[in-house]
């Protein structure tokens, strides 16, 4: 596939930042007091659209796995963990401060030149020498603050699952290879400029960590590649707006022997979306030796040899992944020529996987027992499908309402429903209306939804 040098879309950061925080998906975190840097609140789509989102996820990664099962650690870990881990040590980033303007930049994210001359790119004032800066939040549990109780707020899932690798096999009798998959949030001191929620501060990440036989790791590292590309398809994102990236030497983190990062075309360029990462036997031997306990492997059918497995992760942000969904499915649309605002739609493509609405019901008036049948009809679909009803406004000013939040179907409840017993389902792509009977309702938006192929 040749690959884009431009982005194509529609969507800018300002566009999706005022469409989420008008329609209720991400709000500034603080926004009364002037809001709290690299934090975002999720709104009612918001929220729905994250939800979906992990659940998407979580049902691809462990259900539709017979060996991937999950668990839901704590975000404060013993202390040890981070030495053990190497984030104590090594999860820096080059750190450079303006003397003038008292400006903070990455090292690695401003030009090269302006770190020969020391100069600012902001003010053009004296910049220091470039220092490194641990990104883990540090804290301190119980009363008294003293070097004895420090606590760390979690950088990454991952660690959750290495430490509880053996109470797994325990507990749920499952073999090598096997995976455990987990969501939770994840904490780093980011210096965050700008691109809405791609950089956060706090955020969500969807980690599923695969133990493999040492020599195997190769193939199950190609095989997770495939599977996580595919999971994209799935969602019908933009594929040519998705790209691998291979790590050079200079970029491997330090547990890894081998990673690529699929990248997403955003509005602002290429940029990581989720990490597919070889992490060798790293992590389990360091736990091993610093929390004294055996992490070997005993395969029981390979005549009980001992060893350490070898770990394949992929980790996807969650936020991340919930911001390029909104940029991969905002799309503006020509739907008349009459010279006023009106005339172009603005729809959210959203798969009906992860649409936060899944079918609105919209009585056409009010009046003359609509309403109350629409009502009615929502209240069956309620059972199988996220919904929501809006009866007050012009019909086409609530089309546009649930297309700007990325609504797939509309049920509109008019005078010919209460003859015939029928609705009109409205598809939210194409703008078409087809006649369906109420009692097939709920089937019909079931098949539409396995059936669904983006159009655009
Ligand atoms: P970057 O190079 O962008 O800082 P990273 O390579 O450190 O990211 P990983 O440690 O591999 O990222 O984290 C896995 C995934 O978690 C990323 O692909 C991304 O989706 C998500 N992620 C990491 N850091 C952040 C952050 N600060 N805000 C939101 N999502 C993040």
């Amino acid at each position: 596939m040749s690959e884009l040098t431009e982005y194509t879309g529609k969507a800018t950061m300002e566009k999706i930042a005022s469409l989420s925080k008008r329609r209720g998906f991400v709000f500034q975190s603080s926004e009364i007091y002037g809001g709290q840097n690299g934090a975002w609140d999720y709104g009612p789509m918001g929220v729905e659209l994250k939800n979906r989102i992990a659940q998407f996820w979580w049902k691809t990664m462990t259900r539709l796995h017979d060996n991937i099962v999950g668990i839901d650690a704590a975000i404060f870990m013993h202390p040890r963990t981070w030495e053990a881990s190497g984030h104590v040590e090594n999860f820096t980033d080059p750190l450079v401060d303006c003397k003038k303007c008292k400006a903070r930049f990455r090292a690695d994210q401003i030009p090269e030149e302006n770190l020969q001359q020391k100069k600012c790119p902001d003010c053009g004032g004296e910049l220091t020498d470039t220092r490194k800066f641990n990104l883990m939040f540090k804290t301190n549990i119980g009363a008294v603050e003293d070097n004895s109780n420090i606590l760390y707020l979690r950088p990454e899932t991952a660690q959750g699952i290495y430490v509880n690798y053996k109470n797994v096999i325990q507990s749920s009798r499952v073999k090598l290879p096997f995976g455990i998959a987990q969501i939770g949030k994840a904490f780093r001191n980011e210096i965050v400029t700008k691109n809405f929620i791609f950089r956060t501060c706090e955020f969500e990440q969807m980690e599923m960590q695969y133990f493999v036989k040492p020599g195997t790791d190769v193939q199950w590292f190609d095989k997770w590649r495939e599977e996580r590309w595919e999971y994209y398809k799935k969602l019908q994102v933009k594929m040519d707006h998705l790209r691998w990236h291979q790590h050079g030497p200079g970029e491997l983190a330090h547990y890894a022997k081998d990673a690529y990062d699929i990248e997403y075309l955003f509005p602002m360029g290429w940029r990581e979306l989720e990490g597919v990462h070889n992490r060798s036997d790293y992590d389990l031997t360091r736990h091993g030796e610093f929390s004294g306990k055996d992490m070997q492997y005993i395969d029981q059918d390979d005549g009980n040899k001992k060893y350490t497995p070898f770990i394949i992760e992929t980790s996807a942000g969650l936020t991340r992944n919930l911001l390029m969904l909104l940029c991969d499915a905002y799309d503006e649309e020509k739907v008349a020529d009459n010279g006023n605002a009106d005339d172009i739609r603005t729809v959210l493509r959203f798969s009906p996987f992860v649409a936060p609405v899944t079918v609105a019901v919209l009585p056409l008036m009010k009046k003359d027992g609509l309403a109350e049948l629409a009502q009615d009809i929502r209240q069956t679909l309620k059972e199988d499908f996220s919904t929501d009803y809006d009866q007050s406004g012009a019909i086409g000013r609530r089309y546009r309402r649930q297309d700007e939040i990325g609504t797939p179907f509309c049920v509109t409840v008019d005078y010919e429903s209460k003859e015939t017993n029928t609705v009109t389902l409205r598809f939210r792509d194409s703008m078409e209306q087809k006649r369906v009977p109420i009692a097939e309702l709920t089937s019909r938006i079931t098949q539409e939804i396995k059936d669904y192929k983006r159009i655009n």
